[in-house]
């Protein structure tokens, strides 16, 4: 069988190409290879047994039909600013005007039409105001929320139409290898998800990679093995913050998700607020290599009393060492160990005491995790001194703009680690260095979001029906 365009993963970058050439032209054969499950298979065994069972070979959250951001709860962020590297190789506008085209896609299959942070200007500016007097930047971008049950259902409607409209899905198989002869691709070597065994190779005119962060270690592999341009990335180093949604009420309700950005003193490295979940849920997501790592979500209806963000502090490296993703696993290591394999959870009050959290006191506090099987401990035996000051003089920075955000209880739960890393050399068709390999999305190291991801679906797909 050869195909015309092979698409590797199936998270919004992998799936909006796929949708895109669909939608105006059906003379293309294009492939979905997935690792994991269609949508409608894919289930966190979490809800039943309380507590992570580290799914193997995969984690149900992160990979699947609609990638990452199926158990995501899909906040749309509308603004350019917001997302990734993408304006610098093809430039603002032309990326604005692209995330309102595929913002209709997300409201023709059902987004709640919605959009938050655009109204109460007023109190936008108030807000804007305490973050000048802290010293830190608020970014506009209006978000629209999907809503972590939402997603999922909008996510399978594109599933079905994309194999209503004929495009192949393979699920459950990875590929292993991509085929390359004199500088050009010609297909990929895939097997089985689970038994990593019946290999085969299924050859394609283009191969399209979007694998998501899940797939940054693979790719570092497949730039080494077919020299691939790339070069080395960031990393965030970063916390979970948790506190009642009271605190953090004047901004849920005017922005939906403050997002803030800062340079502290001393070190002046980017720290910035992201992911903000107004009555939301710390969540953990498994990554292949047994790391453990943080995040959060929020439903649309199912509501807890808190409010959870991440605060994440960016770090590169140059010489002698320039390798993010190993620096940002070791410390993901290091705080996976002290909370024997779990999340560890510390209160701000007692880091600045200088002593662990014990399990008891969570308790005392008005603040109660919302992540149940997270271990208290001590996150500053583990997280590094520099990206440790930059969380802490952040948090304290915040207090400006959000009074009571840091108080003696507010939870930090740790590690939160983005492992963007290698930036894949691309052109602004998204083609590497190797005739007819292209990457996307989270992989390519130029986003970091759902619409930015899905951004450069649609452009890919376009661009895959001009021939
Ligand atoms: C818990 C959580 C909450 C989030 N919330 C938000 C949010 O609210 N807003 C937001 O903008 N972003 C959010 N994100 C980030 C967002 O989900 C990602 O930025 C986005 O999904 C990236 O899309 P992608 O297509 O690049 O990759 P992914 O969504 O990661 O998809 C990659 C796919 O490739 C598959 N794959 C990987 N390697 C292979 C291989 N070798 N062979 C076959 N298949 C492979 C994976 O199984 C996966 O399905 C969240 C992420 C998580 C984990």
């Amino acid at each position: 069988m050869r195909y015309d365009v092979i698409i590797v993963g199936a998270g919004p970058s992998g799936i909006f190409t796929a949708l895109e050439i669909v939608r105006h032209t059906s003379d293309k054969k294009v492939l979905i290879v997935e690792k994991g499950r269609s949508i409608d298979k894919r289930h966190c065994p979490k809800e039943e047994t309380k507590t992570c069972v580290s799914c193997k070979p995969y984690c149900h959250i992160t990979t699947g039909f609609s990638g990452a951001g199926a158990f995501s709860d899909g906040k749309l962020s509308l603004s350019y600013e917001v997302g990734g590297d993408l304006p610098k190789l093809i430039g603002s506008n032309k990326v604005q005007e692209y995330i309102e085209y595929t913002d209709k896609i997300y409201l023709e299959f059902g987004a709640d039409p919605k959009v938050e942070g655009i109204e109460n200007n007023d109190a936008i500016k108030e807000i804007r105001r305490k973050a000048i007097e802290a010293g830190l930047k608020l970014v506009d971008c209006p978000i629209r929320h999907l809503g972590t049950e939402k997603a999922q259902e909008i996510y399978f409607k594109i599933q079905n139409y994309l194999l209503d409209s004929g495009v192949d899905i393979r699920f459950g198989s990875v590929v292993k290898d991509i085929i390359i002869e004199d500088g050009e691709v010609k297909g990929v070597q895939v097997a089985d998800s689970n038994t990593k065994e019946n290999e085969n190779i299924l050859y394609g005119d283009r191969v399209v990679l979007a694998t998501g962060r899940k797939g940054a270690d693979w790719l570092k592999d497949m730039c080494l093995k077919h020299e691939i341009n790339h070069s080395a990335g960031t990393v965030d180093i970063g916390v979970r913050v948790e506190v009642r949604n009271e605190i953090m009420e004047k901004v849920n309700n005017v922005l939906y998700e403050s997002k803030l950005i800062g340079y502290p003193h001393p070190f002046r490295n980017k720290v910035r607020t992201f992911c903000q979940n107004p009555g939301g849920f710390v969540s953990q997501e498994n990554y292949d290599n047994n790391l453990a790592i943080v995040n959060g979500h929020s439903y649309k209806d199912k509501k807890s009393e808190n409010t959870n963000l991440a605060i994440l502090s960016s770090h590169n490296f140059s010489h002698p060492f320039n390798q993010p993703i190993q620096y940002g696993k070791k410390v993901a290591e290091l705080v996976n160990m002290l909370g024997n394999g779990k999340i560890l959870v510390q209160r701000y009050g007692d880091i600045l005491d200088g002593k662990r959290t014990w399990q008891d006191e969570l308790e005392q506090s008005n603040v109660k995790p919302t992540l149940p099987d997270a271990v208290a401990g001590d996150i500053t035996s583990a997280i590094p001194y520099r990206p440790m000051m930059n969380i802490l003089n952040f948090i304290r920075a915040m207090n400006t703009v959000v009074p009571g955000f840091a108080s003696r209880e507010t939870l930090l739960y740790g590690p939160e680690i983005k492992f963007y890393s290698n930036k894949i050399n691309i052109d602004q068709n998204f083609e590497t260095n190797i005739k007819g390999l292209y990457c996307l999305g989270d992989s390519s190291g130029w986003t970091r979001g759902l619409m930015m991801a899905s951004v450069m679906g649609v452009l890919m797909g376009q661009r895959m029906c001009k021939g």
